[in-house]
């Protein structure tokens, strides 16, 4: 479809879509914030007069579009609104950023900087993703807002992503479902994290996408039965019991269903035999608690509840300030149904997340948990000086994994992400405590630092001022918090150690009778699977490398020097033929790139490729290149987050095996030497051309030719037939490294 420009439709359009905009902003906005937005849109407009999208549409669609997420889908107030409108403008026209803050403020000059920077980023270096985000993240210190406007801008640009070229679309996508879903998930916008998810699967794995919405499709009007058929009995009861409220049925999104169907290894009708409904009430009192149990007690008078699939979020919310009541029960024909029961107030926040939050909060009340954990991403931000690798798995880590409660002594509750040990929970409380630990109590038991934690949990931490942070604790430290803390400690004293277990080491390879040099020093990282010599020195300085280690080592080099002999010797005795009639396929080989380059590689635990699969390397800091499968589980995230050390690769049979070689041709031009040439190529057996370039110039030639062959044996064939041509004087195959 071909867009039709038409500027007397796109005005109207124009102001259609602004109203709208403003018509559904979840805040109520002030005559003054509508006299600024209007500002706003505006010099949108002007700076946009001149400039499409890819689609054909005016340019100033988008930044309007974004605005209404805002104002709409996140439920942020004039100033957000504004800088949405705004936030591509200092980017990509004339209008400078000293422009913005004199005609709006700092305040939104400043969101719009932020929001510039990041795009800037985005553009300047592709490849380098983690760079990026930790510099997104890093703008949370200075107004969350530029990361929920960014995420409105993302979301719209996924809905449009259709517009994009291909390859862009798979990029952006794998990006989106790598960074914004779980951003927009922590930040409580369900459902745009549940779009952007969809969104991702659609353009990262069409096939699937499409085949799972097929099936959405197919049962729809069967479900829809039963769920009404199901509520119907609802309705009675709870009209009876004069309460107001509202059912709906709710649609699991196809990037659930497809995440569910690959960690439990089931197929779709497996997954989607499970119902699910809403039960959304206007309290009747002022306390929801007591409606929603009332609420939960008349559902389960009619079916029958699975005790184990009981969750509270209201009276322990989640650190997303999620908040509702939920149960599994027993619905007619056998089949499964998820109620949640939700206050109004309640649904706001799990749709809305953050801004409702603020709606919602009243006076000097307690810190609410989403406050807390941008306190806490702030605090990791600020505290890393890790690589940007480490830092976005570190904060990726806590952005997705579930949650446990854990209790103080006092009673006092601390959130932490699963698997956090007793270590982390001393540094949840306080970095002193976290530094000076050494031991913990859970439950009134002692048990050791690296004991995991379990939701529910009470634990003391005993402390000595003698104390301090140890390396030890990094393998059983989860939380970046506490990860980050003992690290900043340890470098200081790993450095000096290290210069002290230099010297050490120095004087022990002196009395083993072994050279300190660099090699010796690599074959020392590599025997002991270290990564850097200082991890060397340092281990060898603490002790952590003892001396039995250290003289098994020397044991093995001296050893190592024998048995290379013994081997020589067996691998001239072992030369052998077999007689076959037919040759098969056999993938032996792996080669890389488009140059089908041989290089060292392994096979990577998470999706055993076999030979035949369709597969890629991927170049790890310690393992040298890793193949996966295509499909490999952990294909988007490698992609997103290091596609620049993806390598293409092949499995290949390495008796059919073709090397590409390149070959210069000089002599006396005549007429046809051209085709002579390819001539004599095509003519030798398995010989095929590449490429074939020949320039003359009075009367010389000079030619350059790219052809793949099997063997030496057929590349001096060629050779020698290339020599006979009249007029050719010189064959040359030029060295490639
Ligand atoms: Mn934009």
């Amino acid at each position: 479809m071909t867009y039709q420009i038409n500027i007397e439709e796109e005005t109207k359009e124009l102001a259609r879509r602004y109203k709208d905009m403003l018509k559904g902003s979840y805040q109520e906005l002030s005559d003054e914030d509508k006299k600024l937005i209007r500002k706003a849109f505006d010099l949108a407009v002007e700076a946009h007069k001149d400039q499409r999208r890819k689609s054909g549409e005016p340019y100033v669609y988008h930044p309007i579009a974004v605005a209404k997420i805002v104002a709409n889908d996140i439920g942020l107030g004039a100033t957000s609104i504004v800088a949405a409108l705004l936030h591509d403008v200092v980017e990509d026209t004339q209008f400078t950023l000293e422009y913005v803050e004199n005609e709006f403020g700092v305040k939104i000059a400043h969101i719009v900087d932020g929001l510039t920077k990041i795009s800037n980023l985005n553009k300047e270096t592709v490849s380098i993703q983690a760079e990026n985000y930790r510099k997104m993240l890093l703008t949370l210190n200075d107004d969350v807002r530029v990361i929920l406007i960014k995420i409105a801008d993302r979301y719209h640009n996924m809905q449009t992503l259709e517009h994009m070229p291909i390859d862009k679309q798979a990029r952006i996508a794998s990006e989106t479902l790598f960074i914004y879903a779980p951003l927009a998930h922590r930040l409580g916008l369900y459902t745009i994290k549940t779009e952007l998810e969809d969104l991702g699967l659609k353009y990262t794995e069409p096939d699937v996408y499409f085949d799972i919405l097929n099936k959405i499709n197919e049962s729809k009007i069967e479900r829809d039965q039963y769920i009404a058929e199901f509520s119907k009995v609802l309705y009675d009861s709870l009209n009876a019991e004069g309460m107001e409220f509202e059912i709906k049925g709710r649609p699991k999104s196809i990037f659930s269903i497809r995440k569910k169907m690959m960690s439990q290894g089931v197929d779709f009708d497996e997954v989607y035999d499970k119902f699910a409904i809403r039960i959304i009430f206007k309290p009747k009192s002022k306390d929801e608690k007591h409606d929603a149990w009332k609420i939960y007690s008349i559902v389960t008078d009619h079916f029958t509840p699975n005790p184990i699939r009981l969750r509270d979020w209201m009276t322990q919310t989640k650190s997303t300030g999620y908040e509702a009541l939920h149960t599994t029960v027993m619905g007619p024909k056998g089949h499964w149904v998820e109620v949640q029961i939700r206050s109004e107030r309640m649904h706001e926040i799990a749709e809305k997340g953050y801004a409702a939050h603020y709606k919602y909060k009243q006076g000097e009340e307690r810190e609410s948990t989403i406050e807390s954990w941008l306190n806490k991403l702030k605090d990791v931000l600020e505290n890393t000086e890790a690589n940007a690798m480490d830092f976005v798995e570190n904060v990726r880590l806590n952005l997705y994994s579930k949650e446990i409660y854990t209790f103080t002594p006092n009673g006092q509750i601390k959130n932490l992400p699963k698997g956090s040990t007793a270590i982390d929970f001393a540094f949840a409380v306080h970095t002193e405590v976290g530094f000076h630990c050494r031991g913990a109590k859970i439950n009134g038991k002692l048990v050791p630092l690296s004991r995991e934690l379990n939701s529910g949990d009470q634990v003391e931490i005993i402390t000595s001022a003698n104390q301090k942070p140890k390396l030890q604790w990094l393998d059983y430290a989860v939380t970046s918090r506490a990860r980050t803390k003992i690290k900043n400690s340890l470098k200081e004293d790993e450095k000096k150690m290290g210069e002290e277990g230099k010297e050490l080491l120095q004087r022990k390879l002196k009395s083993l009778k072994l050279n300190f040099n660099e090699k010796m020093v690599n074959d020392l990282v590599n025997y002991f699977k270290l990564r850097t010599s200082l991890d060397l020195f340092f281990r060898v300085g603490n002790g952590s490398i003892s001396n039995p280690e250290l003289r098994e080592f020397a044991n093995q080099q001296s050893n190592a020097l024998v048995s290379l002999f013994k081997k020589g010797i067996k691998r001239s005795k072992s030369t052998y033929v077999i007689d076959e009639d037919e040759i098969t396929n056999k993938y032996d080989l792996i080669v890389f790139g488009k140059d089908e380059e041989t290089l060292q590689y392994s096979m990577a635990k998470c999706c055993n490729p076999i030979p035949g699969d369709k597969v890629f390397g991927f170049i790890t800091i310690n393992e040298g290149i890793k193949i996966h499968k295509e499909d490999c589980p952990n294909a988007v995230d490698m992609r997103a987050k290091y596609g620049y050390r993806i390598m293409k690769a092949k499995w290949i049979d390495s008796t059919q095996r073709e090397f590409k070689v390149n070959i210069n041709v000089s002599g006396i031009d005549n007429v046809g030497i051209v085709n002579n040439v390819t001539l004599v190529i095509s003519n030798t057996m398995n010989v095929n051309i590449q490429r074939i370039n020949i320039d003359s110039e009075d009367g010389y030639f000079e030619g350059h030719i790219r052809v793949s062959v099997k063997n030496n044996s057929q590349l001096n064939e060629m050779i020698d037939n290339l020599k006979k041509i009249d007029g050719v004087m010189k064959v040359e195959r030029e060295k490639n490294k």
